[in-house]
């Protein structure tokens, strides 16, 4: 049996209308003690990190979670993502070490699931240097090989590796076992008649296509179904890639032909950059359309994902028949314990996700999971962070915060959670620095959710003061009278054009008509004509282009990549972001720098050839890289004894202004601060020792 669900813990204060979110459901035979499902998701961690991954797993079930969830997992090596971290089932040490995870989840009273898993002709084998297999010979996703075409031993080996790997999941303990037939793996990938183009009984007509799911579905009933539920994880249409797969055609004929051999449907649409799409692109709830069907022909439980944040959202599409139970991943990932929040009526805790994706491009670097609303994930295990818990504080010296940037709220915030006496200073009228300002760009309206939380928080704690209109100087900051300063002071674009492939710039940049995203974000008229030169590579370039268009310049944007805002393949939206910009009429010049601008005309230079050009234009704006504003804790560094005779006992810079990053790592610097104001840095290791 497993221990008590969370559903009756702590509801006093719950509002009525959530409680459907806290009823049990029965998936086959095992029963989730709630509706909140955390769905399969990348960690970026995989059988290597095992003892961090499993913190992060139990975080998500001590929040709340019913079901917490594995990422994928490789039923055999013959299906290998190396360099991108996956979780294995392929032998006894995967076992214990998936055990220790199921059993930390059952602690608190979640069930586990296990995402088996083959990539077909997504896997490059780099590590098991096996012969990618799929069900023909085609190009693989991310490697130089071709596939095999599976013959009949192949897959018969499939199936049986599947089925053994579904046995392991059952002796770690695993509640949920899946068939993975989404995201465009080999299950999929059989499905698809542009990806399975076979002549004999696995391809072909529909039923042939469909053939291998329904086979592992019954496969993995018969190993497992009676003391496992077996989920199926499906993908009813293929928003980016032509698979064949339509929520009309044949994405729902496969629902109705296997409708009640899974006990649970957890639907989406595929591939990942239409699943997972960014807040720029899609809203909360993006998928419905697509997967409304499903429950019309199935009496097993559904669920879908849709970055659901609003417990009013969630209640409404339970109510509607849409789902049983609300799949997240994203959501579950900014806020751990987002289903404790609604059980005890605390709705304004809730961290929400921002759509942003840091989290999927972390994994897409092989580097563990990080998010920018929530600093502690992937810190679980190596730093002992808990997303809602910190230590008091370690002395009685107040702190003083300058720069109420995403680093200096989340700092002052932290801070003030242990108890310090704190004083945030802010030199503006506005708190949220970057966060606030780059809101107000087209897309980008959720980043004001980073400093929404914080404020929030922070007007809990009374020993954290707030000061607005207050750009602290040097001789401010000595009379001040506190033990600890802590410089926050952000960093501003560069007007010269300094980037990331020029660090030079362009001659010309001291003219009057030259401007920075700074400029855009303040409202500064831009007339006419205007060269938005990236060489940022983020989403910047893009973000501040399209800003343009709906101020009404004609636009030109000019970067020295290959293609528009090439880091945004991380966050998944790099194909959007050049389709918008196509599509709202920017002119784009790739693989070009520029060179000069004499407020007539840009000249640029080929990055392959040198071959220079020249376009007319009114104005550029410089989207390069940034200059830390570091004044502050540079004077103040230069004068230590001066520090030491006003009681300045520590000074620290953190965020942008100690070196200008993304905004999940100006967070991370705040709370890290916070965190580590009395104490060091404590991080362990995550490997194995021979
Ligand atoms: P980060 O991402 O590191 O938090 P931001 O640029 O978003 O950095 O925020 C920095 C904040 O610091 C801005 O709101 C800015 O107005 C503020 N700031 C800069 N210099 C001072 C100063 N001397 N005193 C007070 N606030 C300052
Ligand atoms: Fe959401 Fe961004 Fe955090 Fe990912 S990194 S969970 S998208 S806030």
């Amino acid at each position: 049996m497993l221990p008590a669900g969370k559903q009756d813990e702590g509801t006093m204060a719950r509002d009525p209308r959530y409680d459907i979110l806290f009823e049990p459901v029965k998936i086959g035979p095992v029963t989730a003690p709630n509706r909140f499902y955390q769905v399969p998701h990348c960690s970026g961690m995989g059988y290597a990190m095992p003892a961090t991954v499993n913190a992060m797993r139990e975080t998500k079930a001590a929040g709340g979670w019913g079901v917490v969830c594995t990422e994928y997992c490789s039923t055999d090596p013959s299906s290998d993502d190396h360099p991108y971290p996956h979780c294995t089932l392929w032998d006894d040490g995967d076992i214990r070490n998936h055990a220790a995870m199921v059993e930390a989840c059952h602690k608190h009273g979640a069930l586990a699931g296990v995402e088996l898993w083959h990539g077909g002709y997504a896997n490059g084998n780099y590590l098991t240097r096996a012969v990618p297999t799929a069900p023909m010979s085609m190009p693989t996703w991310h490697g130089l090989s071709q596939t095999r075409a599976m013959d009949k031993s192949d897959i018969r080996d499939f199936r049986r590796n599947h089925r053994a790997s579904a046995l392991r999941a059952r002796e770690a303990g695993f509640d949920i076992v899946y068939v993975y037939a989404a995201h465009g793996y080999l299950p999929a990938q059989f499905l698809s008649p542009v990806h399975n183009q076979r002549t004999d009984e696995y391809g072909g007509s529909f039923e042939n296509r469909a053939r291998l799911i329904k086979e592992l579905l019954e496969d993995t009933k018969d190993a497992v179904g009676d003391t496992c539920a077996v989920a199926i994880r499906f993908a009813v249409d293929n928003l980016d890639v032509d698979a064949g797969i339509t929520f009309e055609g044949d994405g729902r004929a496969l629902v109705e032909y296997v409708a009640e051999i899974p006990d649970l449907w957890d639907v989406n649409i595929a591939n990942f950059p239409a699943d997972a799409r960014t807040a720029r692109f899609a809203e909360e709830g993006a998928q419905e359309s697509y997967i409304a069907f499903v429950k019309q022909v199935t009496t097993k439980p559904v669920l879908t994902v849709g970055r659901y944040t609003s417990p009013d959202r969630m209640v409404s599409i339970i109510n509607k028949g849409l789902v049983d139970m609300i799949g997240s991943a994203r959501p579950s990932i900014a806020d751990p314990f987002l289903p404790e929040k609604i059980r005890d009526g605390r709705i304004e805790d809730i961290r929400e996700c921002i759509g942003c994706n840091v989290c999927i491009m972390n994994n897409g670097h092989g580097s563990p999971l990080r998010c920018t609303q929530n600093p502690t994930m992937g810190e679980e295990w190596r730093r002992g962070w808990h997303p809602e818990t910190i230590a008091p504080k370690g002395g009685n010296g107040k702190v003083l915060i300058i720069g109420a940037g995403p680093a200096g709220l989340e700092a002052a915030r932290a801070a003030g959670q242990r108890g310090y006496e704190v004083a945030l200073a802010e030199a503006t009228a506005e708190l949220g620095g970057r966060a606030t300002r780059e809101a107000t760009l087209p897309g980008l309206a959720t980043w004001a959710r980073v400093k929404d939380w914080r404020i929030g928080q922070i007007h809990k704690y009374p020993n954290v003061a707030i000061y607005r209109d207050s750009a602290l100087t040097t001789e401010d900051v000595l009379e001040f009278g506190f033990e600890h300063v802590c410089i926050a002071t952000g960093s501003a674009w560069r007007r010269n054009g300094s980037g990331r492939s020029d660090y030079n710039g362009f001659a010309g940049w001291e003219h009057e008509r030259v401007f920075t995203p700074d400029d855009v974000m303040d409202g500064t008229t831009i007339e006419g004509r205007v060269v938005v030169y990236d060489d940022d590579h983020f989403y910047m370039g893009g973000v501040i282009a399209e800003a343009l268009v709906a101020r009404g310049n004609d636009v030109v944007l000019v970067t020295t990549a290959d293609n528009v805002s090439p880091m945004c393949q991380g966050t998944l939206d790099q194909g959007r972001i050049q389709a918008r910009l196509i599509d709202i009429g920017v002119e784009l010049v790739t693989a070009h720098g520029l060179v000069a601008f004499d407020e007539d005309n840009a000249t640029l230079a080929c990055g392959y050839s040198g071959r220079q050009r020249m376009i007319a234009c009114d104005s550029v704006v410089a989207v390069t890289s940034r200059e830390p504003s570091e004044g502050l804790y540079t004077e103040l560094a230069a004068v230590p004894e001066r520090l030491a005779a006003a009681g300045i006992v520590s000074l620290k810079r953190i965020g942008d202004c100690e070196a200008p990053h993304i905004i999940a790592s100006a967070i991370h610097a705040g709370h890290l601060y916070a965190r580590t104001l009395d104490g060091q840095d404590r991080v362990l290791r995550d490997r194995v020792v021979v």
